[in-house]
């Protein structure tokens, strides 16, 4: 049975590279009919908080990554990995370390050595010397006894690996203060919750050997483990603040549409070797193999981004993406007006969709077709507002009121024969009528704007433009 987890620490924003861990994850579930479990590690208690767990699920919610177990928190289960690690000591397999970490820092100062570790002072103390430290009431922590010789293991993504023990410092498994450190709780509850593929960031790939050699001094199979390549900037160097934005939520704020999100983190470290934009969350699922995860470290290109959220966009049916855009209709007032006229508007979704970069975009566009009381842009008055515009515009205003019905191929018609009669070219008519209706030098094609606005609207709005546009 495939089991599999994602397991961040709420210190901070969900970032691009957690959400590529939480989706490859994910995905590998899906694929095998295995579970996804979700555990918050959250055991740094300084560091951690409520809120960014709390954004972290949210942020998954968006993404559609939804969790068959959990959330799990670490920090409700300190007294099993305490139990741990003492069993750990009675059987002469870590030990108690009284030393603080001022002494630790002196030693590795003196030793002139950068790769110092630690010097197993305490695994070495005598009798009287851990009475006294008891007496005097001395912080201890445990540490990891590591046995002599190498640890290898087989790297779905990245091939084997193998690392001399002597390599490996004695690591901490339970702090003075009590608290785990991130080996030990991580590979306690791997094996509690039956994971079977750890599948993270290689950020992690030097802590594997400590706890595969955690899971042996526990009596443990460990499970598969699978690192995925680091993601880089554009200058090569691994990706961080400097970079810009990175937490998934903005992008979401920035109108980035979820679907557009998840293809672009599959894309970052694989691809189905097929020629397409874009898949559904169901097109990956099913292409979706470890096989194809590239080994090479993928750079974070933010164009790429954008260039997928328009393509997406302009792909998905509308109503598939009105419930991302409605917060965004929100924000423009305009929510309420669009829910009641929801048919409507799915159909000047239709219409913008092509030519919207982002759901702010979008939202602002329908704006226009929502409410007449828009600005007229002013690059589109100096080009387009001219001598014989306020007349042919009256014309046109005479022949569509005098229609009973007025859909794209009738208004087109009608418009054209009008220019002929008039001895003008249809733009004369075109761009007047433009800025009437939307007040913008660019629009989708305009009789399928004269439709879906409908006969009146379209006559009070060539009033109003009749009305308030300057003399020309
Ligand atoms: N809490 C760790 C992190 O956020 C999890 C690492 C792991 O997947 O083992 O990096």
């Amino acid at each position: 049975m495939v089991r599999v987890r994602f397991a961040p620490s709420p210190t901070g924003h969900l970032h691009v590279g957690g959400a590529r861990t939480a989706l490859f994850n994910w995905l590998f579930a899906r694929k095998n009919g295995g579970k996804f479990v979700l555990r918050i590690e959250d055991t740094d208690v300084e560091r951690s908080s409520q809120e960014m767990s709390f954004e972290i699920l949210q942020a998954l919610r968006w993404l559609r990554l939804e969790w068959d177990e959990g959330p799990t928190y670490q920090s409700r289960r300190l007294r099993l990995y305490r139990r741990m690690a003492e069993r750990l000591v009675e059987e002469g397999k870590a030990y108690h370390c009284y030393c603080t970490r001022e002494e630790i820092e002196e030693r590795r100062r003196a030793s002139g050595k950068k790769a110092w570790k630690y010097d197993r002072r305490c695994l070495h103390l005598s009798p009287e010397e851990k009475e006294r430290f008891e007496r005097e009431g001395r912080p201890k922590a445990v540490r990891f006894l590591v046995p002599p010789g190498v640890t290898e293991f087989e790297d779905l993504i990245l091939g084997r690996v193998s690392v001399k023990n002597d390599e490996i410092e004695d690591f901490v498994l339970l702090k003075s203060d009590g608290y785990p450190t991130y080996h030990l709780s991580v590979v306690v509850d791997d094996h509690l919750m039956k994971i079977s593929h750890v599948i993270r960031g290689a950020d992690h790939i030097a802590n594997t050997p400590k706890q595969i050699l955690l899971y042996r001094a526990l009596g443990w199979e460990p499970p598969r483990f699978a690192h995925l390549p680091l993601i880089l900037g554009k200058d090569r160097k691994k990706l961080s603040k400097r970079h810009g934005e990175t937490s998934v939520l903005a992008f979401k704020e920035k109108g980035i549409v979820s679907l557009a999100m998840i293809n672009f983190l599959a894309q970052l470290s694989w691809s189905p070797g097929e020629d397409r934009d874009f898949y559904t969350m169901e097109e990956l699922v099913e292409r979706f193999s470890i096989d194809r995860v590239r080994k090479s470290n993928p750079v974070f290109d933010l164009d790429k981004l954008a260039w997928l959220n328009s393509r997406v966009l302009s792909s998905l049916p509308a109503e598939e993406i009105w419930p991302e855009l409605f917060p965004f209709l929100e924000r423009e007032g305009i929510g309420e007006e669009a829910e009641a006229r929801k048919e409507w508007v799915f159909r000047v979704i239709d219409l913008v969709k092509e030519r919207s970069r982002d759901l702010l975009e979008m939202a602002s566009k329908i704006k226009r077709y929502l409410r007449s009381d828009f600005e007229y842009a002013g690059d589109a008055l100096k080009k387009h507002w001219k001598e014989g515009a306020r007349e042919g515009l009256r014309r046109l205003r005479q022949v569509y009121a005098d229609l009973d019905s007025l859909d794209a191929a009738r208004a087109e018609a009608v418009l054209r024969s009008l220019a002929e009669e008039m001895g003008v070219k249809a733009g004369k008519l075109i761009h007047p009528l433009r800025i009437a209706l939307l007040g913008e030098r660019v629009s989708p094609p305009i009789f399928d704007v004269v439709e879906v606005l409908g006969k009146d609207e379209v006559i009070r709005r060539i009033d109003r433009a009749l009305r308030e546009l300057p003399d020309v």
